[in-house]
Parts: C-alpha cells; sequence; structure tokens
C-alpha cells in the first residue's frame, strides 16, 4: 500500500504518446498514478505496455464529452495534481473532426475545470497547450507574450482551453498552469505524423519491405523536440510557487526535407532515392514557420532540451529499425503496427 503520503496524479489522455512517458516519469517519482481512457481506446494500451507500466497505473474510463465520468475519475483517484494530455490531437485532419474538437478539445477543458472546483479547488491543473496556437506569422520567435492566431478547428479549440484555464486561475484562483508545447515526437509518436511516418518507411524499406515514401510539403518548418524531456516540463510548471503559463521548445527548426534526409541517412540510404510527393498530402491551411523562444521555462523552470533534431531522428529511426528487426525473427512485442 502507498504511504499516506504518497502524491497522487490523474493524467487524462494516458494511452497517448505523452501521457505514457508521463505516467512513467511521475511512477519513478514515487507518484500514484491514474489515468483517463475511451471506449475506443488505442489498441491495447499499447504504449503502456511498451514502458513496461501498464500495471501499475489505475485506468478509468471517461470521456472527455462525459461530465460525470470525470468527476467520478477525480473523486475515485483524489489526486493533487491533474494533467490534462487528452485531446483529438492530429491537426492534418482537423476540418473533418471541427464540432467534435470544440466539444472534446475545448470544452473538455472547463468539464475538468469545474470538477475541480466541485471536488476539490487545490488541486493543480496543467492544460496541454500547444504551438498552433500561433498559426502562421506574427514576430518570430514565438514568446509566451506574441498574439494568437489559430488558424484551424484544432487550434481553435487549444486557444478555448488555453484561456478557459487562464480565467479559472484569474477568477477562481485554480493553480492552473498551460504549457505551449512546440512539436514533440518519440518512438511512441503516433504513425500519422510526420516524423514517426518517416521513421517506420524508413526502417521498412531498409529492410526491404517497402518501395517508396509519399510526403506532402517537404518545405514545411517545425522545431521538433523529444517527448520524454518535455513531460519534464509539465511536471515542473506544477512543482512553482505560482501558476503560469511556459513555452517549451528547442528554438530550433528544420524542414521536413530535412527530417527525411537526415532519417534516410541514419539507415545509410539516399532520401532522393526513395520519397516523392503527392499534393493530396499539401494542406490547404499549413503552418509553416513556427520558431519558439524557450527562455522564460529556462529562466523560471530551468527546463532546457537536451536532445536536438539529429539525435531524435536517428532515436526514432534506430528504435523502428529494430522493431521491424525483432517482428522479423518473430518476436511478439506491444506496438502499433498490425501485422
Ligand atoms: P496523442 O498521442 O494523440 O494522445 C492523445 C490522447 O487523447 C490519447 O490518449 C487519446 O485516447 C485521448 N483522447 C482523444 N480524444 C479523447 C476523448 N474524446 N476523450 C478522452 N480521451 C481522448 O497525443 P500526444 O502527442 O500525447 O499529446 C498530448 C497532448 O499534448 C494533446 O492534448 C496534444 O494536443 C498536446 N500537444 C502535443 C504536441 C506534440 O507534438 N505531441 C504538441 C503540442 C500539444 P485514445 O487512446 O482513445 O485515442
Ligand atoms: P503538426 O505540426 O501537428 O501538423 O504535425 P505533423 O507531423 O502532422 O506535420 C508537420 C508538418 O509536416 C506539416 O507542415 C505537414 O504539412 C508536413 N508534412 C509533409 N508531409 C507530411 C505527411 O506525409 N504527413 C504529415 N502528417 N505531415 C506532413
Amino acid at each position: 500500500m502507498p504511504a499516506e503520503t504518497t502524491k497522487r496524479a490523474l493524467i487524462t489522455g494516458i494511452t497517448g504518446q505523452d501521457g505514457a512517458y508521463l505516467a512513467q516519469f511521475l511512477l519513478d517519482k514515487g507518484y500514484r498514478v491514474s489515468g483517463t481512457y475511451r471506449k475506443s481506446a488505442t489498441p491495447d494500451f499499447w504504449r503502456l505496455r511498451y514502458l513496461n507500466i501498464l500495471e501499475k497505473v489505475t485506468l478509468t474510463c471517461a470521456d472527455l464529452a462525459d461530465f460525470s465520468a470525470l468527476l467520478e475519475a477525480i473523486k475515485s483517484c483524489q489526486p493533487q495534481e491533474i494533467y490534462h494530455l487528452a485531446a483529438l490531437t492530429f491537426s492534418g485532419t482537423a476540418f473533418e473532426h471541427a464540432v467534435d474538437a470544440g466539444e472534446t478539445t475545448g470544452l473538455g477543458v472547463t468539464r475538468l475545470l469545474e470538477a475541480i472546483m466541485k471536488i476539490d479547488p487545490g488541486i493543480k491543473f496543467y492544460q496541454a497547450s500547444s504551438i498552433e496556437l500561433y498559426g502562421e506569422g506574427g514576430t518570430q520567435p514565438l514568446s509566451e507574450d506574441t498574439p494568437f492566431n489559430p488558424v484551424n478547428p484544432y487550434a481553435v479549440a487549444k486557444l478555448y482551453g488555453y484561456w478557459i484555464a487562464r480565467i479559472y486561475r484569474q477568477k477562481h484562483g485554480i493553480f492552473a498552469c498551460s504549457g505551449i508545447l512546440f512539436n514533440h515526437e518519440s518512438p511512441l509518436r503516433g504513425l500519422n505524423f510526420v516524423t514517426r511516418k518517416i521513421s517506420n518507411s524508413v526502417a521498412r524499406i531498409s529492410l526491404g519491405l517497402q518501395d517508396e515514401l509519399t510526403l506532402g510539403n517537404l518545405d514545411a518548418k517545425r522545431d521538433w523536440g523529444y517527448a520524454p524531456e518535455y513531460i519534464r516540463s509539465m511536471w515542473l510548471m506544477l512543482q512553482q510557487d505560482k501558476p503560469d503559463d511556459y513555452i517549451i521548445a528547442t528554438n530550433e527548426l528544420h524542414t521536413v526535407r530535412e527530417l527525411a534526409e537526415k532519417a534516410f541517412e541514419t539507415a545509410g540510404l539516399d532520401w532522393q532515392k526513395y520519397v516523392r510527393t503527392d499534393e493530396k498530402l499539401m494542406r490547404s491551411t499549413d503552418v509553416n514557420f513556427l520558431q519558439g523562444d524557450n527562455s522564460k521555462a529556462g529562466d523560471n523552470l530551468g527546463w532546457q532540451p537536451q536532445v536536438k533534431f539529429n539525435q531524435l531522428v536517428e532515436i526514432m529511426v534506430k528504435h523502428d529499425l529494430d522493431r521491424w528487426q525483432r517482428h522479423a525473427r518473430g518476436e511478439a512485442f506491444p506496438w502499433d503496427i498490425q501485422p
């Protein structure tokens, strides 16, 4: 049995990339960790099983649209800290899920804040905000003071979440922090995102399982960081004396072209022989150039990224290569490929 003094945390979206890494991080810190999942959850909780922590966390079924289920999840966990990570996260299909984005990614934040007000206003709250709040344009690099300019329903829903958390902080004194995180990636990243799409395809191409890789906008630029480092910043925000909002970024920009080049190079291949582009994968409203300024997080939280672009790409490609090689040897292990 955990001691009375054991800290308790509730993670919404524990089945996702960040949720799984955060659960592992908090378990290592001695927290008792609970998490919410939805009925249609990521198959077999593969990320939690991959990190070998499925048996160490308590799971409760609670969709973001279901207020009473969220209330029950908080009541049964009695957390001192809630990390709200659940959301519809793939902005590439944002316009196809516009209403759902508002209902869950947006209003889900208010439901959680209202539940906190009812159960214990002393619960600290982390809101997973996003670089997408800024949209295109504006002064670069982006800081916490740069005006927002969302360009798709995902970003608008995230902006709503950011503001409502801020309003509950100001009006009701809730310890609510928003982490405005730039793209962060890992071997646990979903296959629909460009980094993992590339690392997975490079692994398959290098083993002769795939002939080519089709991508969209090769000129798009992103500031890509390493997810396990980024989740530490979430915890740091909730350990401060005062709640605040922080940009979390590497401050480095790279193009999708550079990403493909580095990924193929890691496997000893020339990217130009395998990559082709398809207009259908170009986004009508893509955000092309987003560079962050993480100095507030550095000054106040002591947070600095260690893993930069080249190392991140190597980690991801080597991981997917290893998975496909193990798979070829007949090994069974949790991952998101359905053979
Ligand atoms: P992810 O891997 O896609 O995980 C999203 C999680 O949300 C999953 O656990 C998913 O559950 C859950 N979810 C989705 N809709 C839900 C609903 N209606 N009710 C309950 N749960 C729901 O995303 P991530 O990369 O870990 O990102 C974590 C958070 O950070 C998200 O809020 C995301 O928008 C934000 N963020 C991420 C990045 C990034 O680069 N990764 C950057 C900025 C902000 P299922 O398993 O059922 O699908
Ligand atoms: P996002 O920043 O959350 O949209 O993350 P993504 O990984 O989905 O996309 C990052 C950038 O890569 C965007 O500018 C996309 O337009 C670009 N991109 C180019 N080709 C692809 C592709 O095949 N898939 C995805 N997901 N993005 C691509």
